[in-house]
């Protein structure tokens, strides 16, 4: 039972740290009271269990006005624009979202869950026996199990992520019973996001590996500002090398459509005038589509075929330096030497 104390003491700093970050502090000392509570408590997975679900309430209450950005013109109802409390009031449990928050932390938390699993499997272990939660048939117990003191860092990611992108309606669906489903594509974006949890799952594999394997072995959970740092890097290399595609593309501010490349706020120009409140913000716009349609004049010029002898010797290849064999070959093609090369 010290491996489920372990885990949920490493949880219980991680809901506290959040809410530092979120400038809660009377919450974070709440659910700090907890982490006392929890060294007290007795060894059994009921009272673990117990003192966890009390934190998961205070942490989750602190966080249920979370805002979620539509556009402004988003049809959506009231409920989707916030997280809203973490359990879901069809069911009574965390699973069957019924709000678009929730529904976002519990496609994660699958994501998060299979890349556990197959850690433990890695590892050779069975992911289906374990300490906290019961053993079902259709359950990777110990992988939730281990989910715990990295459930805070998935949920900070999504904080911090929330704070970022607008949502379109299409995103979410709510079947007739009031469950909410992440759509195609964001939920692909969300899957791509399996990268950024191998590494922790990797970690908190090799933990319980060594803990079942007798080492004295301590918990320690990526810190969450190290992982942000991360995060800021692999995005930094998303923009500048592309060498990864980022998961999780920006939205239009005003509809919530995946931007393309060259976007920056908003996916057209329509967009920008309704998010403005439809007033036409005119110099600019009149400006931008001059200078659009300038340039779209100019490339139809420069792509109007110009006749050229190619038997006739250029005029500049008088200027290549002699002996240079991609200059002269530049010249006989009727081109100018690139300048800076001689
Ligand atoms: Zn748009």
């Amino acid at each position: 039972m010290t491996i489920a104390r372990e885990l949920i003491r490493a949880k219980i700093e991680g809901q506290a740290t959040n809410l530092d970050w979120l400038w809660q502090p009377s919450a974070a000392a709440e659910i700090r009271g907890y982490l006392n509570r929890l060294t007290a408590t007795r060894s059994r997975a009921v009272d673990i269990l117990g003192i966890e679900g009390m934190a998961a309430v205070a942490y989750f209450g602190a966080l249920a006005d979370t805002p979620l950005l539509f556009g402004k013109r988003q049809p959506v109802p009231d409920h989707w624009r916030k997280l809203g409390q973490r359990h879901s009031t069809i069911t009574g449990t965390p699973r069957g979202a019924v709000t678009p928050g929730n529904a976002l932390l519990n496609y994660l938390f699958g994501v998060l869950a299979s890349e556990i699993a197959i850690a433990l499997h890695a590892r050779g272990l069975d992911a289906s026996l374990g300490t906290l939660h019961a053993d079902k048939d259709d359950r990777a117990s110990l992988a939730y199990d281990l989910m715990e003191p990295a459930r805070p860092l998935l949920e900070r990611y999504i904080l911090q992520w929330l704070r970022e992108i607008t949502f379109s309606k299409r995103d979410f669906h709510e079947d007739i019973q009031g469950f909410i489903r992440v759509m195609y594509p964001l939920n692909a974006h969300l899957a791509i996001t399996a990268a950024l949890w191998r590494g922790i799952a990797d970690s908190l594999a090799q933990w319980i590996y060594q803990r079942l394997s007798g080492e004295k072995t301590a918990l320690t959970v990526p810190d969450a500002h190290l992982f942000a740092r991360d995060a800021a890097r692999r995005a930094l290399r998303w923009s500048v090398g592309r060498a990864l595609q980022r998961p999780i593309p920006s939205t239009c501010l005003e509809c919530g459509r995946v931007l393309a490349k060259r976007r920056r706020k908003f996916c057209s120009d329509q967009c920008a005038r309704d998010w403005h409140g439809g007033k036409p913000f005119g110099a600019g716009l009149a400006a931008i589509a001059k200078a659009r349609a300038d340039r779209a004049a100019a490339s139809e010029r420069t792509a109007t075929p110009v006749h050229r002898n190619p038997s006739r010797p250029s005029r500049s290849g008088r200027r290549c330096p002699a002996g240079r064999r991609t200059a002269t070959r530049r010249c006989e093609r009727g081109m100018r030497p690139r300048s800076g090369r001689g």
